[in-house]
């Protein structure tokens, strides 16, 4: 018996009409969406798997790289090219995606219910840009077939920028500090 590959079997087959996307972004607003249209709002940059730093005066050295959950006004947040040790940097993926919470007590897990922490979230971030009246950028995965490509090569990606945070120590983060998450384009 021969064997056939899944090319030649599927080859008969009608071509699955394109469907055009529904652009509920435009007529939802963040609090309106379904749970499903939410998710798919993330571009997958991983920008907001990267470690930050907020400038303030009361910091110690006992209190300098613990974590916090906001920001004063005229404190600033500082990126680094250091990202968290689970980030498959490929793929930009959380490679413990379910697990996440858990394995990295501080990694910020955006939802509708604390959408106010969204600051904490690079300026490119679709939910940042989305609560700011920003629109949705023309690189997102959402228009270009859920490929990542366009977000890559436009540079909004972290892929091929980064260092793990198992690979670096954290006190010598002030060597790290960039300026490319803050980019955005659009
Ligand atoms: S920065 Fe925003 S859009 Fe990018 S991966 Fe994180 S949550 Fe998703
Ligand atoms: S646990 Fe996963 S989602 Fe959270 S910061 Fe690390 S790589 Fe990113």
């Amino acid at each position: 018996m021969s064997k056939k590959s899944n090319r030649s079997l599927s080859k008969g087959k009608a071509k699955a009409k394109k469907q055009p996307i529904e652009r509920f972004w435009e007529t939802k607003t963040l609090d309106e969406m379904t749970r499903p249209e939410w998710e798919s709002l993330c571009d997958g940059c991983a920008k907001c798997c990267l470690h930050k730093f907020i400038d303030d005066e009361d910091t110690t050295d006992e209190t300098e790289l613990m974590p916090t959950t906001h920001i004063a006004e005229g404190e600033q947040m500082n990126y680094s090219n250091i990202a968290c040790h689970l980030l498959n940097d490929k793929s930009c993926q959380c490679s413990k995606y379910e697990q996440r919470t858990v394995l990295v007590p501080d990694c910020v897990q955006l939802t509708q219910e604390n959408l106010d922490d969204v600051f904490f979230m690079p300026p490119s971030c679709t939910y940042r840009r989305l609560k700011e009246g920003r629109g949705m950028p023309s690189w997102h995965p959402l228009l270009h077939n859920g490929k990542k490509s366009a977000m890559h090569q436009a540079g909004m990606s972290v892929r091929g920028k980064i260092i793990k945070d198992d690979d670096v120590e954290l006190e010598d983060f002030e060597d790290y500090i960039v300026l490319w998450p803050l980019h955005d384009i659009d």
